[in-house]
Order: structure tokens, then C-alpha cells, then sequence
């Protein structure tokens, strides 16, 4: 469905339950180059995967719906997620992140192939603010505003049990920061830079608590951390032991539990 139709910035507002979210995401087509992008992706294929199915539709979260903890990262990749339909799923970016949450103890598998290996996350959710592949994966800042509504909606429906975000990349940052804006979380001023390891406290703004009309619902703390992107990983601007630095600090401020010693894959 369209912009035109209401997708997605009057169609998310609809959703009372992320599943509802996630059932009226899969059917977005507001972006008219990002959905050329994925389906053509999912009909051509990597050489790799010519018997697969490609998913090629909007990529929802992934995760408990009453998550403390939330990852999200840019968007996803076209031979990743497009292909399995989950998020940070079948790519080398996954690898790392997924076998980071293990050794934690979040994430009941180190190793991830596809919606149906049984993966199952601890406390923690991941996203991103563009759900549809980008060709280059770079989205253009008009797709980035259009798609915010997703990511607002699904943090507003988080909200009761969300206490803290890793956000991945400095894209990952800006678009994190004013959807959890949107959210009904005060972002500061002047807005954070990004950076690894730097965090930012939100606070709730009063009355936006209409999913949570008992009070629930606390300041944020966000995360920065250089993404999982394969570039970073192998010029070595984020290592394993940063990644699991930053994670391992948002899980303890959430209130979950962590492996330490980490556990080995
Ligand atoms: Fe819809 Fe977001 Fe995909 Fe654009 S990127 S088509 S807004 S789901």
C-alpha cells in the first residue's frame, strides 16, 4: 500500500499490538524505489541463493514484545534480510550480532540461517528504521522520514517495558533518536552526537502515555555502537569484545541477566 493509502504514517498509528504492526508493515509499498529494489532483488537473486525463496517485502522486528531492550541498526540487506524475511538474518552483520547476544545469553543460538532455525532472543528485540532493503544499502533521507512511523509505532508499543536502545551506526542514531521522539521520549538539546559507547538519557514526556495509563513506562537510555556492518568488522573499527562491551552495559541497565564470563558459541 501507498502513501497514498495512509502508509504507512496513519496506517501504524492504527496498530494496538506489534503483531498488528507487523501484519500492516509486510504490506507497505510507500517507497516506490525501495519496493523496485527489493522485489527485483528477490526475482534476480544471488548466484548463491538461486533456490531460494527471497521474502522481498518490508522486514519486520524481531523479538519478545515486551523487550527492555531494543537494537536497531539501518536497514536490511538485499541478500540478508530481503531474502529471509528477518531481521539481521543471512548476512555476516547477523552472524556477529546474533553470536554476540549468545555469548551474553540473550539469544538461545550463536549461529542463525532462517526464520525456522529456532532462534529465540532474551529480553531483546531488533529493528531498524528503514525495513526495506536500499539499493547500496543507503537509504535516502526522504525514504528514512517515510518509513519513521514503523519505528515510532513499534517503540510506542514497547514503551511499558522499554528501558534501553543500542542504536548501530550514526544513521542508525539520528533515526533512533527522533523516532523515540515521536515515540513519547524527550530527546535532549542540542541532540547527542554519535559515537561508540556514548549514551543519551530520554526522559517520558508527560501525557503521551496513552498505552500506558498507569504510569508505566521510564526514561530511556540509548546506546551508540559502530554498526555490525562487514566494512567495520574487518578494518577492525568495531571488534567483538566493543560489540559485547556495549551490549552487555544497555542489557545490565535494562535489568537483564548476562552470561559473564561470556559464554563460548
Ligand atoms: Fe514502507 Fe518503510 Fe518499506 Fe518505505 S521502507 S516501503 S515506508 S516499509
Amino acid at each position: 500500500m501507498s502513501t497514498a493509502d495512509g502508509y504507512p504514517l496513519r496506517v501504524a498509528d492504527r496498530a494496538r499490538t506489534l503483531a498488528e504492526l507487523d501484519t500492516l508493515l509486510v504490506e507497505c509499498r510507500a517507497c516506490p524505489r525501495l519496493v523496485a529494489w527489493r522485489e527485483r532483488t528477490a526475482h534476480e537473486k544471488r548466484a548463491a541463493f538461486l533456490d531460494h525463496e527471497y521474502w522481498g517485502r518490508p522486514v519486520p522486528g524481531f523479538g519478545p514484545t515486551d523487550a527492555p531492550l531494543l537494537i536497531t541498526g539501518l536497514a536490511p540487506a538485499a541478500h540478508g534480510a530481503n531474502r529471509t524475511g528477518r531481521m539481521f538474518t543471512g548476512d555476516r552483520s547477523g552472524d556477529l550480532l546474533f553470536a554476540t547476544l549468545y555469548e551474553l545469553g540473550l539469544a538461545s543460538r550463536a549461529t542463525v540461517t532462517g526464520p525456522d532455525d529456532g532462534l529465540e532472543l532474551f529480553g531483546v528485540r531488533v529493528t531498524a528504521p528503514v525495513h526495506c532493503a536500499p539499493p547500496d544499502n543507503r537509504p535516502t533521507p526522504g525514504e528514512r522520514d517515510t518509513c519513521r512511523p514503523w519505528l515510532a509505532r513499534e517503540a510506542r508499543l514497547l514503551r511499558p517495558t522499554l528501558r534501553t536502545v543500542v542504536a548501530l551506526g550514526a544513521f542508525g542514531w539520528q533515526a533512533a533518536l527522533t523516532a523515540l521522539g515521536e515515540a513519547g521520549w524527550e530527546v535532549p538539546r542540542p541532540r547527542p552526537a554519535f559515537g561508540h559507547g556514548v549514551r543519551a538519557t530520554l526522559t517520558p514526556v508527560d501525557g503521551t502515555g496513552s498505552l500506558t495509563p498507569d504510569g508505566t513506562g521510564g526514561p530511556l537510555t540509548v546506546f551508540g555502537c559502530y554498526h555490525v556492518s562487514q566494512r567495520n568488522v574487518f578494518t577492525g573499527r568495531l571488534t567483538r569484545d566493543m560489540l559485547r562491551g556495549v551490549l552487555a552495559e544497555a542489557a545490565h541497565a535494562a535489568g537483564l541477566p548476562v552470561e559473564d564470563p561470556p559464554r563460548q558459541g
